[in-house]
């Protein structure tokens, strides 16, 4: 076994994190409501949705919270249909049956974005709202989901816990929707440990989520710097009207994640060449496939996906077990019994329904972590440990037929 990079270890925490960190510890001021204004939270809120050009923005604890919170926000009623993508991380579906609503799974390709034609066919009339999961970063065509959504007056919300950073013809991932929401767990491009964040322009949604976040009383005029008369208005409407469910960000998190927004082009730009570099070096053997991005998308990847090339199943494991001797750790999402991607693991959904396509494409894809701070030695490890361990689960399966 050979040791290959460490891929799991998250960047250092900029320095700037600790004297903030230290005025907290001693003040003990670690709410976000305790000060009358200008707390960690409400300035990360602020610095988030100007970085994005969104007019407001919600610390939570999760990015599932921020998508249980959207969906609430949107006021659906209990057993709503939502559209979301079968290929995303099991917390998607989750947040959906935690907001009382049913999901409706829709296909996706070999490429690991949503099939339009079943989209389109699963947009019926009794769909309330689409969630759309950027799946590791992955961007579907946004316009003609946009536009369909806009045809049957359905609202999008986006699923970007882990597409900070990419842009779809010019326009940040999360600001396309009416709701956009972001991860700062830790394997995602801001690290908090736990936390996340919603952003949106409308008045509505963001009054009635600050309030389900745990603003109780009147401590939403906490939130907003230059409130407006139509946004007073918005909160006046569901004062005492709506459940706290109290999903509220820390302090401390926020402390830990302001100083990193400086990062964020940073690591946007050598998480892209990164990938793009061991993307190109994989397409050199016959056995292993990286699908294109779509033509509008500009990405930013902290970790390769990749097609394995007429693999049996046998091959597909022994490829999975020759990386990880030789040092790199790849997972084929479709191979675990328990890989929280893989929409027949979602047993709490009780029956998932058949989905060939993306049931196909789960068989072949293989999922590597590639993080920003990587330097071109570990990168050429990764590749050539990609490519040899590809060779050797051909070659050795067809030795022994
Ligand atoms: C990480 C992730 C989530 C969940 O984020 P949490 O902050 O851990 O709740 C949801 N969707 C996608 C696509 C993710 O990558």
């Amino acid at each position: 076994m050979t040791a290959g990079p460490n891929v799991y270890d998250s960047e250092p925490i900029p320095q700037a994190a600790r004297a903030e960190i230290e005025h907290l510890l001693s003040s003990g001021d670690l709410f976000r409501y305790t000060a009358s204004e200008n707390a960690p939270v409400t300035l990360l809120e602020r610095e988030f949705a100007t970085m994005l050009g969104a007019k407001y923005a919600l610390a939570v604890s999760s990015c599932s919270a921020a998508l249980f919170l959207s969906l609430k926000a949107l006021g659906l009623p209990r057993d709503a249909k939502v559209l979301i993508p079968a290929f995303t991380f099991a917390a998607v579906p989750s947040a959906v049956v935690h907001a009382d609503c049913i999901p409706v799974l829709v296909e996706c390709g070999d490429n690991y974005r949503i099939d339009l034609d079943d989209f389109e066919a699963k947009l019926t009339n009794d769909i309330r709202a689409v969630l759309i999961s950027h799946m590791r970063g992955h961007t579907s065509d946004m316009d003609a989901i946009v536009a369909l959504c806009e045809a049957h007056d359905v609202p999008l919300v986006e699923d970007a816990a882990h597409s900070l950073g990419t842009v779809w013809g010019g326009q940040n991932i999360g600001t396309i929707g009416k709701i956009g929401c972001f991860s700062f767990q830790s394997y995602k491009l801001l690290n908090a440990g736990e936390g996340g964040i919603l952003i949106t322009d409308d008045d509505d949604i963001i009054a009635r989520a600050v309030i389900m976040s745990g603003a109780y009383e009147h401590n939403w005029k906490k939130h907003n710097a230059s409130p407006s008369a139509a946004l007073d208005a918005a909160f006046d409407r569901v004062q005492n009207q709506l459940p706290l469910y109290n999903q509220r960000l820390s302090n401390l998190a926020a402390a830990v994640v302001r100083p990193q927004l400086a990062e964020v082009p940073r690591r946007v730009r050598d998480g892209r060449t990164n990938h793009d570099y061991v993307a190109a070096k994989l397409q050199s053997t016959p056995f292993l496939t990286v699908p294109d991005k779509l033509e509008k998308e500009l990405r930013a990847p902290d970790s390769l996906q990749f097609n394995l090339v007429d693999f049996s199943p046998e091959q597909a494991l022994s490829f999975q077990s020759a990386a990880k001797s030789r040092g790199v750790s790849v997972q084929v999402f479709g191979l675990s019994t328990d890989n929280a991607r893989a929409f027949w693991n979602w047993q709490f959904l009780g029956e998932t329904p058949d989905l060939p396509k993306t049931r196909e494409m789960l068989s072949k894809a293989c999922d590597t972590r590639l993080p920003a701070r990587l330097h071109k030695a570990d990168l050429d490890f990764i590749a050539n440990a990609l490519i040899d361990a590809a060779a050797d689960a051909k070659g050795l399966v067809q030795a022994a037929e």
